[in-house]
């Protein structure tokens, strides 16, 4: 009996002391996954980064006059981003595409009926389209295009010709909203769920990085700051995660750290390439990985010191004339195929009145990323003077700035999305990448990052809930 008492004693006692935790991955995921373990005791903690900053694919840089996001950017909806920061005054609301122009690369500029209902039904592309199990994004949005678009206007031959080029513009920008580099590659059933309110907001201050301040509390008072300075550690990659006894993390500068438990947090790019874990996790989570598409999109950034475009604009599209496309190559020849008719629209930053941010999608984008910017910069003058130079006077850019994130092994793309063939309706696959692995029921390594949350995937309030449920799991084992 007393035997029996003093080994409850002691088991109460091991439980009772805090454990230590190694995060992998300072991105937002991992930072809300330390402040909460932090603010509930557990502070023996170390977070691995592989990259020289915290913060992962929430990036904010100085460019032209002020910042601007190499990664996320918008708030969607009122979300756990907008909570946090509701009462800071530090977000608002984005004008971008509340009057789009839509040019042709004969360099008109397009306002028919026809353009209002191609806008409407690539804003909208997700919604009525048929949500079949094994049939992809882009045949569901090829059934509803065919119905709403090319059917009205068949008997209109000009009118439909135009439908018809409408469909490479709508393949980009669907490319561009789902970050993949083909619409075969997305499922058209999808367990995302958009949060109410407004969609598209924006920061004031700086870029989406204020985010990461308010979190660790830096801001608006810095004196409140958690002290996580002297857990984080910069340019650390780590290369191997054993797991069959208590969890050893392996760095590529050799040294090996062992902890109760560690949540992993690289994006389902990084986890598909890297031959992480010792023993290899189990076939549920392999083929909760291979269900995960990961493939990118790219931001060209341009700065012009004098403006050329006028207050009222707020974003342009670019329509190809397919007849246009077939001869691009000849009209500019630097760079991958025809990679210049992947830039679909250019688009205004609130906070940085001389900047324009050019979008890219498709497949091209592992060689974009690799292309001197000073090619970037001429491709994309190339297509703005080509659309654009009829009615403005196109000034020169001083700057130019390319996202890298595919080609980037820290990241391998941009956010994930839920592949064709492996899409069905009862099933989650993010809630299988979520799942620890376990020595008995004890989770020993835990997984958080965007792709593991079951509705909000792919954005930044989706990766703070999936740290703060990771903390939450660690959490409740120490009462
Ligand atoms: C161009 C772009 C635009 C976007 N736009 C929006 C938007 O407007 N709104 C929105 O809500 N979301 C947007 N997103 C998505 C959003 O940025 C992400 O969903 C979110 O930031 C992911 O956070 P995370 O912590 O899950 O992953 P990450 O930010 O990828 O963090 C993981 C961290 O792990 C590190 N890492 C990787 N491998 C290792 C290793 N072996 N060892 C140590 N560290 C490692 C990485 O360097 C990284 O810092 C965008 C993303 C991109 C790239």
């Amino acid at each position: 009996m007393k035997q029996r008492l003093l080994w409850l004693l002691f088991v109460s006692q091991v439980f009772a002391e805090k454990p230590s935790v190694i995060i992998v991955g300072a991105g937002v995921s991992g930072i809300s996954a330390a402040v909460k373990l932090i603010e509930n005791g557990i502070t023996n903690i170390k977070i691995f980064e592989a990259e020289d900053r915290i913060g992962g694919r929430i990036h904010t840089v100085e460019f032209g006059d002020n910042f601007i996001d190499m990664g996320a950017q918008y708030c969607h909806g009122e979300n756990v981003v907008y909570d946090t920061v509701k009462n800071l005054d530090l977000l608002e609301h984005a004008e971008l595409f509340s009057a789009p122009k839509m040019y042709y690369s004969n360099g008109s500029h397009l306002q028919s009926q026809l353009i209002q209902d191609l806008e409407t039904v690539v804003t909208n592309y997700d919604r009525d389209i048929n949500r079949t199990k094994g049939v992809s994004l882009g045949e569901a949005f090829l059934e509803k295009y065919q119905n709403t678009i090319l059917d009205k206007y068949k008997n209109d031959p000009e009118t439909h010709k135009l439908a018809s080029d409408g469909l490479i513009f709508a393949h980009s920008t669907i490319l561009m909203h789902e970050g993949a580099f083909h619409w075969s590659r997305p499922a058209s059933g999808r367990h995302y769920k958009p949060v109410k309110g407004d969609q598209m907001m924006v920061w004031k201050k700086r870029g989406y990085d204020m985010i990461l301040d308010v979190l660790l509390k830096r801001y608006p008072d810095p004196s409140q700051k958690i002290p996580i300075e002297e857990k984080l550690f910069l340019k650390k990659k780590v290369t191997k995660i054993s797991w069959s006894g208590t969890p050893v993390v392996e760095l590529s500068d050799g040294t090996t750290h062992k902890a109760d438990h560690v949540i992993v947090t690289p994006s389902v790019g990084v986890l598909t390439h890297e031959d992480l874990f010792d023993p290899v996790v189990p076939p549920r989570k392999q083929e909760a990985i291979k269900s995960m598409g990961f493939d990118g999109i790219i931001k060209i950034i341009l700065y012009f010191p004098e403006k050329w475009w006028h207050d009222s604009d707020s974003t342009f599209f670019f329509l190809w004339d397919r007849r246009d496309l077939e001869g691009v190559t000849k009209e500019f020849s630097e760079g991958p195929n025809s990679w210049v008719t992947n830039l679909v629209a250019l688009v205004r930053v609130p906070s940085n009145p001389h900047v324009l941010i050019g979008w890219v999608s498709g497949g091209l984008i592992p060689e974009m990323e690799k292309l001197p910017l000073d090619v970037i910069k001429k491709g994309s003058m190339f297509v703005i003077r080509k659309f654009l130079g009829r009615d403005y006077n196109i000034t020169e850019p001083k700057a130019v700035l390319r996202s890298d994130w595919h080609n980037n092994p820290n990241f391998r793309g941009t956010y994930s999305y839920e592949k064709n063939g492996y899409f069905e309706e009862e099933v989650h696959y993010q809630d299988h990448l979520a799942e620890p692995l376990t020595h008995g029921t004890t989770p020993v390594v835990l997984f958080a990052g965007e792709a593991t949350h079951p509705t909000h995937y792919s954005t930044v309030h989706g990766a703070i809930e999936s740290g703060r449920r990771e903390a939450d799991r660690i959490i409740a084992l120490y009462p």
